[in-house]
């Protein structure tokens, strides 16, 4: 029986780093561990086979030689003591790999921690919500056990560069070598691609996770999921999930730490002589007394009608910023009384616009000096 290539046999890329390596021939092992497969020649054969693709590809010095040679360019070095490897010998070398018994080896790798944004609403963020998160993950393929072949078929090697994914060409006095321009490098050809992954041998699948947003998370805040990050190496613990927090854009309010800020426009009527009004809160809404003669910019503070931020004991406040509306689209008998208004409220000066009483005073000061 020829030898598979390597990178096919751990279902992975030729430009593959180490990391990927180490994961695809954990899977492989773990898939293939005599425990499970008691008495399974098949099984053994695969375990043998990844063990062997597994050393050579995370050898840079081996690796290096088979990319340029193939299996001739690591067979000499592995000839020397590896040659008649009997079963056993890698059977304890997978049970130190992955079960992290061996004494004096530190191939433990704790897995990558992974990041999510995950954008939710002001009223999830202050009274605290359950969501459910999608997770995009990288899994081999179930359909072709990942070499990129339909089942029944299996990848050939490339005619052109007998499976090295290098070609050399000569040119004058050098030689120089090349990606197989057949093969893209792989050093196989796949006829029938697999139908699931399209020949690509791995497929994303999708992880749902069910994440608990905590009352009064702000903006920029990262909840931590243990263990739900990427998968260890050689049993090392998995990475964990940061879920960062991303608060949407309210139409109503804007938050600032604990408190809230909102805007509400009133009459000039209701401004001038004062009255009753309905704001919005995030629990309904409450009432403010607008005292007479009320400017633009005025802020009532509602307390307590803010946020309880994570770290805090209290709730913040509302705070109302109040805009005086200048009226719009006015009927003839409208335009008749604010003109008589008008013309009532000058003859007594400028007692009536504060504002623009004191502005004027200030204008004429630097006109003068
Ligand atoms: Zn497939
Ligand atoms: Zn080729």
């Amino acid at each position: 029986m020829s030898k598979r290539d390597y990178y096919e046999v751990l279902g992975v890329s030729r430009d593959a780093d180490e990391n990927t390596i180490k994961k695809a021939y954990r899977r492989l092992a773990m898939k293939y561990h005599p425990d499970r497969n008691a008495g399974d020649v098949k099984s053994e054969e695969m375990f043998k086979e990844a063990k062997e693709a597994y050393e050579v590809l995370t050898d840079a010095n081996k690796r290096a030689a088979y990319d340029q040679f193939g299996h001739a360019g690591v067979n000499a070095s592995a000839a020397g003591g590896g040659g008649a490897q009997g079963f056993s010998d890698a059977f304890s070398d997978i049970f130190g790999d992955i079960f992290g018994t061996r004494s004096g080896r530190s191939s433990m790798h704790r897995g990558s921690d992974l990041r999510y944004n995950l954008e939710i609403s002001l009223e999830q963020a202050a009274h605290g919500a359950e969501t459910k998160i999608r997770i995009p993950t990288m899994e081999q393929c179930e359909t072709c056990h990942g070499d990129g072949a339909k089942p029944g078929t299996s990848p050939k090697t490339c005619s052109t560069c007998n499976g090295h994914g290098q070609v050399r060409m000569q040119q004058g006095f050098f030689s120089i070598q090349q990606t197989c321009p057949k093969c893209q490098g792989s050093g196989k050809i796949i006829t029938h691609p697999c139908p699931t992954c399209h020949g690509v041998g791995r497929v994303k699948q999708q992880k749902t996770l069910t994440v608990k947003i905590p009352v009064g998370v702000d903006d920029g805040d990262r909840i931590r999921i243990s263990g739900e990050g990427e998968a260890g190496l050689n049993g090392g613990p998995p990475g964990d999930l940061y879920v960062v927090i991303h608060l949407s854009a309210h139409p109503v309010f804007r938050r600032e730490g604990d408190h809230l800020h909102c805007e509400i426009p009133i009459s000039f009527t209701v401004a001038a002589l004062g009255g009753e009004i309905e704001v919005p809160t995030l629990e309904g809404h409450a009432k403010i007394k607008v005292p007479a003669e009320t400017q633009t910019g005025k802020v009532f503070r509602l307390r307590g009608k803010g946020i309880k931020g994570v770290r805090s004991h209290d709730k913040g406040d509302l705070l109302c910023h109040v805009i005086v509306e200048t009226p719009v689209k006015l009927t003839a008998r409208q335009k008749e009384l604010l003109e008589e208004l008008e013309a009532i409220s000058l003859k007594d000066g400028p007692r009536h616009s504060p504002r623009a009483k004191s502005w004027m005073d200030k204008a004429r000061e630097f006109f003068s000096e």
